[in-house]
């Protein structure tokens, strides 16, 4: 193996044949292999299971959790997702088992009613706008797509996004209602926001009075290595600035418990907490309040919660450490082709090829059997402007599946630039 760069056209062919023999092989073994959704795999998911044990349905203070009632979430789960988030208990709201759906519903509320600072429901907001940090979450752009809002994307660093840039445009236009943020271990560059980021966060100045945070914590205790990284808690820290009514921090226990059967939780200031209650109580009685016990029961507090992601790590690392190698074994001697980061934490790996080439990266492991997700999903539109992201997901497969796929996903990249490279010659 050489540098690409430094190779005449003579080498870059025969490059191509040895590699196009190489992916042969891989397309001889029929593989079925699917690094495209961050799931857990089922030893993960058996780490739970003595949480279907549970035979007591009475709370603490005496409340059957059968029934209907304690729209917010039984007093036992909003005191462990506020010992999680940071907050009091009273500043939680805890839902079914996605947070996406608890994300979904609030921007539907404000396109429909907006919030309790809204000047007219934002579904009436001409040219509506909302910043999507890139690369992203695709699920959360898809829902501000959906609901008709211009997404516009703001450039991610290892420090978070592009907080000069954030300012000015909030600053500026009243239409921009709103940003998605995964502040630590983001989807899908592993990022944690930097505390100076948070801060700026707090104190955001923004034309419009409505403007919403959603603050994704999706991985905040998804730790990979024996660092627990804390960052400071933007709920508290927007009180500081009087900001708190624009904060709406998520979580989910998804990837802690069952992502089909986990539960979910919100953090607000208390101001919000009583209009989001007032509107949500038309939707819902209450949510599965068994599940609430069950989870309480079974992680107990934070310190449970950390001890049982523990077990998780000693599964996870191993996957990742088997993507990161390969890469750098497979990648590096080939020159600048490629770059990907390495995460402390949750539940992706940022793959990085030669501009141009991730489209084609995509449908050469497709045709081999082995699913990524969509080149440019992580994008607004599903646009990557530099064809260049991709979004590894190595926590679902086994570490054998994990081996094959990045050993086959390197041939396909090599094998996209070398081709890129002799394209660019003619
Ligand atoms: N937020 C982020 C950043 C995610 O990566 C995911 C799952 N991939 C979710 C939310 C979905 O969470 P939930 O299962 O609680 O709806």
């Amino acid at each position: 193996m050489a540098d690409y760069f430094a190779m005449d056209h003579d080498e870059l062919t025969a490059e191509k044949t040895a590699l196009e023999a190489q992916y042969k092989k891989f397309q001889g073994m029929n593989l079925k292999l699917n690094m495209a959704r961050g799931k857990p795999g089922p030893h993960q998911m058996d780490l739970a299971m003595d949480l279907l044990k549970m035979d007591n349905y009475i709370t603490d203070n005496g409340f059957d959790a059968r029934n209907y009632g304690e729209l917010e979430g039984l007093p036992e789960a909003r005191a462990l997702f506020a010992d999680v988030f940071g907050v009091q208990p009273g500043e939680v709201f805890v839902g079914g088992n996605s947070s996406l759906q608890l994300m979904y519903n609030l921007v539907a509320i404000g396109m429909m009613f907006g919030f309790q600072d809204s000047p007219k429901p934002w579904g009436q907001v001409e040219h509506r706008k909302f910043l999507c940090p890139v690369p992203g979450y695709d699920r959360h752009f898809g829902i501000t797509e959906e609901m008709g809002f211009e997404l516009i994307s703001v450039p991610m660093s290892p420090d978070g996004p592009d907080m000069d840039m954030i300012e000015k445009l909030v600053a500026e236009d009243d239409t921009i209602k709103g940003i998605w943020c995964v502040p630590q271990y983001s989807n899908p560059d592993g990022y944690t926001y930097s505390d100076e980021t948070i801060r700026r966060f707090a104190a955001l100045k923004t034309a419009a009075p409505d403007f919403k945070i959603f603050w994704d914590e999706a991985y905040i205790v998804h730790h990979l290595t024996d660092e627990i990284i804390e960052t400071p808690v933007l709920l508290n820290e927007a009180k500081k600035y009087g900001n708190e009514d624009r904060v709406f921090m998520f979580t989910s226990t998804s990837k802690i418990t069952f992502p089909g059967a986990g539960i979910s939780a919100i953090a607000c200031s208390e101001n919000s907490m009583k209009y989001m209650c007032k509107r949500f109580s038309t939707m819902i009685i209450s949510y599965d309040k068994m599940n609430q016990l069950r989870h309480v029961r079974f992680l107990k507090n934070k310190a449970g919660v950390l001890a049982h992601m523990a077990k998780h790590r000693r599964r996870l690392v191993p996957c990742f450490d088997a993507v990161k190698t390969t890469f750098a074994e497979e990648l590096t001697p080939c020159g600048n082709i490629a770059h990907w980061t390495n995460p402390k934490g949750g539940y992706f790996i940022s793959l990085y090829v030669m501009p141009g080439c991730a489209k084609r990266v995509a449908q050469l492991c497709k045709d081999c059997g082995l699913t990524l997700t969509g080149a440019g999903s992580a994008y607004p539109y599903h646009k990557d402007p530099d064809d260049s992201h991709l979004r590894i997901a190595p926590t679902y497969p086994s570490l054998t599946e994990v081996e094959t796929a990045s050993a086959l996903l390197c041939v396909c990249v090599r094998l996209a630039v070398v081709e890129k490279l002799l394209a660019d010659q003619q």
